[in-house]
């Protein structure tokens, strides 16, 4: 019995000796000053500083200083005088005046008789876990501070963090979005290229930014700029990816005015040249992939040299406002008309060429009614043609022109349409 004490004793002792977490054993001499420390570890000499020697015999409260929390002191008082078990932490101080954040516990030890001989305290320098947690609670208040959305998503997708803007900005509530993906931002409005790209760029472990187009939990629509990071940990694998983002609404609707204005022709107000150019490239591009027929409609005003000569530029410029209004009522609001030159117009539907020249025929009715108090009435020659298999826009547009000059050359205000090629 005495031998199994004894080798139970030692293995306590070795226990104690090599353990991470500090150890202190007092008395439990309440009479005498005490408690006084009895036993300490290595781990508890290194935490505070002290050496053995110093601190046997001496009160644990030569460890507190200005700064330890003499409230929870006294619930540690009261917790030894009832002989309880006691946790807490507060701020104690080394040997050489350093303080440090110390979590412990502490229980009473009694004797087979019952008695209450020691207590018993296992504690831990938390003072970097203390920090730690200050930063990331810094961190997460200047996040939610930023006006602009930040969204952190682990290597996964799956959000483990948005910040307030961003809950402001879609509608989302925190508890929403976390550990679902970022695809529930998708519009739609963006093609697989655009994402194909994103995936590239981060999986080449490089940030990547452009414009979003994203959808709010109502359904609405917002322009970010949106810059997504991968993050990456001490062995350059990647752990979360951070997006930060800023709203650019604003600028997207003076982008859209201005584009506006640089398409629209000043003096009738229809397309440009320039837009009219790309407006039939995007119908072409529409009648390749999506197989819709395409026609197109261009107009010419006859004699209007005569016009010009007769009654002067100003009136001239005024039957052509007048023309183009008429022009653009006859075609459905969607529907490209373009000043396409000076006194030549284009009208770009997806019809066939039948439908296009019934239209063409309304156009040049619509103008040939047209009564101008100086000018008196001008009328339209129109050429027609559809886009036939494998044929570019510039045949298209050549075979168009080819049918006006007939229009023109069988004596004018008349539709012609192209024939094959
Ligand atoms: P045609 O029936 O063969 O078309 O005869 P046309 O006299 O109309 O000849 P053409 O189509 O070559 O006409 C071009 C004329 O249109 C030349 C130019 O004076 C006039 N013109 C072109 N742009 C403008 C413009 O913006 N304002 C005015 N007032 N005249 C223009
Ligand atoms: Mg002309
Ligand atoms: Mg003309």
């Amino acid at each position: 019995m005495a031998q199994e004490n004894a080798e139970k004793n030692r293995l306590i002792a070795l226990a104690s000796e090599q353990a991470y977490n500090a150890v202190l054993i007092t008395d439990a001499d309440f009479d005498g000053g005490g408690p006084f420390i009895v036993h300490c570890n290595p781990a508890f000499c290194q935490m505070t500083g002290y050496t053995r020697e110093a601190l046997i015999g001496r009160p644990p409260k030569i460890l507190q200083g200005p700064d330890t929390d003499m409230e929870v002191i006294a619930s540690l008082k009261q917790a030894l005088t009832q002989r309880t078990f006691w946790e807490g932490s507060t701020i104690n101080y080394r040997n050489d005046g350093q303080a440090y954040v110390v979590n412990w516990n502490v229980s009473p030890v009694f004797n087979e008789n019952n008695e209450l001989t020691n207590f018993v305290s296992v504690q831990q320098d938390i003072t970097s876990h203390v920090k730690a947690e200050k930063e990331r609670e810094t961190l997460i208040k200047a996040l939610n501070q930023a006006n602009d959305p930040v969204v952190i998503t682990d290597e996964k997708e799956h959000i483990v963090f948005v910040n307030a803007a961003f809950e402001k900005l879609t509608g989302y509530h925190k508890e929403e979005v976390l550990g679902q993906t970022p695809a529930i931002l998708n519009s739609g409005e963006q093609d697989a290229a655009f994402y194909r790209n994103l995936w590239q760029s981060l999986e080449k472990n490089q940030p990547f930014q452009a414009r979003f187009i994203n959808r709010r939990k109502d359904g609405s629509r917002y322009y970010v700029e949106q810059s997504i990071a991968p993050v990456q940990d001490e062995h350059g694998r990647c752990t979360h990816y951070i997006s930060t983002s800023w709203q650019v609404d604003d600028i997207v609707e003076r982008e859209k005015v201005l584009y506006a204005m640089a398409s629209e022709d000043k003096l009738t107000g229809l397309l440009n040249r320039r837009a009219g150019d790309e407006a039939l490239a995007t119908a072409y591009r529409r009648w390749r992939d999506e197989h819709c027929p395409l026609s197109i409609i261009i107009c010419d005003i006859d004699h209007f040299k005569h016009v010009n000569d007769t009654y002067g530029h100003l009136a001239g410029d005024r039957v052509i406002q007048h023309i183009a209004k008429a022009l653009k009522e006859q075609v459905r609001p969607g529907d490209p008309v373009i000043r396409w030159g000076g006194e030549e117009f284009m009208v770009v539907i997806h019809a066939p060429q039948v439908t296009a020249v019934n239209l063409a025929e309304r156009l040049r009715n619509a103008v040939s009614v047209l009564e101008d108090d100086e000018v008196g009435r001008v009328t339209l020659s129109l050429g027609v043609a559809e886009v036939m298999p494998g044929e570019s826009v510039e045949q298209l547009l050549g075979r168009a022109d080819g049918a006006l000059y007939r229009a023109k050359s069988n004596g004018r205000n008349m539709t012609m349409h192209a024939s094959g090629q």
